[in-house]
């Protein structure tokens, strides 16, 4: 990853409850329409187990051994993305919280996940998402569970659910809120299906507020934005908008091509060019400078990094709803490796088809 400097320059508010969230969670899990999750063998068929960082081949290094010497070196955490829920109140076109999981683990499975993986590497740090986790009715006390674990926490939310409550109950545990944000304009957040079913959006009114009270609330806690560009989105600039929020890293993502049974983004997906475009429309580069290289880091601001990936396949520990540790690099669904409730993380993480270079330099 290059790091490049590049320094230039109405509430919608939903009134909703814990018990109506929890609610509509299980009617959602009920009645959602999507098909039951097909069963995907685990990866036992090539032991992966002593799979070696390949930069460190010689010295025989396994990848959890490498997240654990690197994380101790760097002083950053490693990071397990809990996909605490497949539910959603918006149905975006280019989600990939596909999980095949029609029901919800319990809270007590997901404390057991996050002291299995503390067991496999101490000191990690929990991002808790979805579907949306705001509709998870344990939100709250899992974020407070690994926070009392000594652990990070954040979430990724499509922050349609926040309420001025929340915001006062959770800022104080969160080290970063993030927030998927992928247009301000209401016709194409629409074609996106980032919506309510009605049609109902998170406005910039809404935003702004939002994020202006996590900062009085906790001023150390981080705003994270997350942009996915596609077909729909790639002619914009949303910098402007951006920078109106006390945003601390923007990151913009090139959709993903996921396909499964019942689901498939192929329609919007866009080019490497394409989305090259987008980061030069919003950032001013060149996109030369994009061309052969799969990640940057550039600086917006003074106190606004903008991280732009054009492939996040085995970037990411990501931990799904059924518990599974899953693999994305096998195939363009998720494969799991290891059930973290039951099984040995650490020796799930050996089996992953984790980039641990392309891990690294995304946090
Ligand atoms: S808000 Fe996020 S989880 Fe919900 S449908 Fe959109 S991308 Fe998927």
């Amino acid at each position: 990853m290059r790091h490049i400097n590049n320094t230039t320059s109405t509430s919608s508010s939903a009134v909703v409850t814990r018990s109506s969230v929890s609610d509509f969670a299980e009617s959602f899990l009920k009645f959602n329409g999507r098909p039951e999750g097909t069963a995907i063998p685990f990866v036992m068929e090539e032991d992966r187990s002593q799979a070696e960082y390949p930069g460190n081949a010689s010295r025989g290094i396994t990848r959890s051994a490498m997240l654990n010497s690197y994380a101790s070196e760097s002083r950053k955490p490693v990071k397990f993305n809990l996909h605490l829920i497949e539910a959603c109140n918006y149905s975006c076109r280019h989600c990939f919280a596909k999980f095949g999981s029609r029901k919800m683990l319990s809270f007590d499975n997901w404390r057991t996940i996050v002291d299995n993986c503390l067991r496999a590497v101490p000191g990690c740090s929990f991002n808790i998402a979805g579907g949306e986790p705001l509709l998870a009715a344990y939100f709250h006390d899992l974020a407070r569970y690994c926070h009392d674990r000594g652990s990070k926490v954040s979430v990724i939310t499509n922050g349609y659910l926040i309420t001025d409550k929340w915001i006062r109950e959770n800022a104080g545990i969160l080290d970063t809120l993030g927030l998927s944000l992928d247009s301000f304009d209401e016709g194409t957040l629409v074609k996106m299906g980032r919506c309510t079913r009605s049609g109902k959006i998170l406005t910039a009114g809404r935003i702004k507020e939002i994020t202006t009270l996590v900062k009085e609330v906790n001023p150390d806690c981080r705003i994270k934005v997350n942009t996915v560009v596609c077909s729909l989105n790639r002619d914009e600039i949303v910098r402007e908008q951006i920078m109106d929020i006390p945003v601390s890293r923007w990151k913009i993502f090139k959709m993903m091509s996921f396909a499964n049974d019942s689901f498939n983004n192929s329609d919007i997906v866009i080019s490497d060019e394409e989305y090259m475009r987008y980061i030069s429309n919003n950032l001013g580069t060149s996109s030369e400078m994009l061309k052969d290289e799969n990640s940057h880091i550039f600086s917006l601001s003074d106190t606004c990094s903008v991280v732009v990936e054009k492939n996040l396949d085995g970037g990411y520990l990501m931990i799904d709803a059924n518990g599974n540790l899953v693999d994305n690099t096998i195939n363009t669904n998720y494969v799991p490796v290891v059930n973290c409730v039951t099984g040995d993380v650490r020796d799930g993480i050996n089996r992953l088809g984790l980039d641990t270079e392309l891990y690294w330099s995304r946090y």
